[in-house]
């Protein structure tokens, strides 16, 4: 019996590295040997609250975003060959549920997700195969494609908030999904205002084209927002943190019929109160966009392809499989944006 080395996610804080059985591709399947996995702060927040919705059940493989080389083709899979250079989204859609028929397929009844990422070897489902695997070319580095998911997020993000060239638009959150937030805004042509805590991270924010960045350990982030649009507020918020009073202040950094686009997940069961009279009074909008469909898996892949995100950036540091638990401390600490693992 062939086995390998894969993390097990048990529940908060706990994770171990097993020995396992090498997966083998069923029919429509492939199985790719990972060459290179990222961290995620998805990661981190499942890690610290011991569970997540792309968690269905305990103890789980773990890790989501990979490339790899193909080591086995499950039959019917065509296309395909052995040893070819892979990028694989995290999840596919059904297609046939009542969401995915609204065109709603990141919210699809039958959502299959794939975790595993931080293991030798990973079994890609049917429908990820056909839907949201992509061929990485020879010329690309591995681990800038490996940026595909959460891309993909914030692909769907911005599109859906309807970001217009003329906006002054606030990102709060400057880690991985803020940072891409922050440059992808910056390609439509709209002024982007970064709010963060840790310095170099807000330095990451610059290099990525943010206009102004706001450390909010050192000033009142609503007064400072204020003097940087008028005294009227930003015409759009992009939350990417996820804490229940950071949606709070989201609200109240907005313009009059500003949006505000709740992009960061909170913990389970917690709550938010927002002011009655901002939302109606004030027509302020409020948003939420989850996940990604294969459209913008897609639309992230040719973004990649074409370089319009510097992994540098975004890739702070190495580890090898064996020192994970250090990964997630580092991320912890906030020493650290997204961090490459090799098996
Ligand atoms: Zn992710
Ligand atoms: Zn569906």
């Amino acid at each position: 019996m062939n086995t390998m080395q894969s993390a097990l996610f048990y529940g908060a804080r706990d994770l171990r590295l097993e020995s396992v059985r090498v997966p083998v591709a069923g029919p429509g399947e492939v199985v790719v040997k990972i060459v290179k996995a990222l961290t995620c702060a998805t990661d981190l927040k499942t890690y610290i609250r011991g569970s997540h919705k792309m968690i269905p059940s305990l103890p789980s493989p773990f890790g989501h975003e990979f490339c790899g080389t193909i080591a086995e083709i499950g039959e019917g899979v065509q296309g395909l060959e052995i040893d070819m250079l892979v990028v694989v989204a995290n999840s596919a859609p059904c297609n046939e549920c009542y969401f995915c028929r609204l065109d709603k397929h990141n919210l699809c009844d039958n959502l299959q997700f794939l975790n595993g990422a931080y293991s030798e070897y990973i079994c890609v489902p049917q429908s990820i195969v056909k839907q949201n695997l992509y061929r990485i070319p020879g010329d690309v580095p591995p681990e800038r494609m490996a940026l595909l998911e959460p891309l993909a997020c914030v692909v769907h993000g911005v599109e859906r908030t309807g970001i217009e060239m003329d906006n002054r638009v606030a990102v709060i959150g400057a880690g991985p999904i803020g940072l891409m937030f922050t440059r992808l805004i910056k390609l439509t042509g709209a002024e982007v205002i970064v709010l963060g805590r840790s310095p170099w991270k807000l330095e990451a924010a610059t290099q990525l084209g943010a206009d102004h960045v706001l450390n909010v350990d050192e000033e009142d982030p609503e007064q400072a927002v204020r003097d940087l649009s008028d005294g009227r507020g930003v015409d759009v918020v992009i939350e990417a943190v996820g804490l229940p009073e950071i949606w709070e202040r989201a609200v109240n950094i907005t313009r009059r019929g500003g949006v505000i686009n709740l992009f960061g997940g909170c913990e389970k069961g917690t709550e938010v109160r927002i002011d009655t009279h901002k939302l109606h009074y004030e027509e302020k909008r409020i948003m939420s966009v989850f996940h990604h469909t294969p459209r913008y898996v897609a639309m992230a892949y040719d973004l990649l392809l074409r370089g319009e995100l510097d992994e540098k950036i975004l890739i702070t540091d190495r580890l090898p499989l064996d020192r994970l638990a250090d990964a997630f401390e580092k991320m912890e600490k906030r020493q650290a944006l997204k961090i490459c693992i090799t098996p």
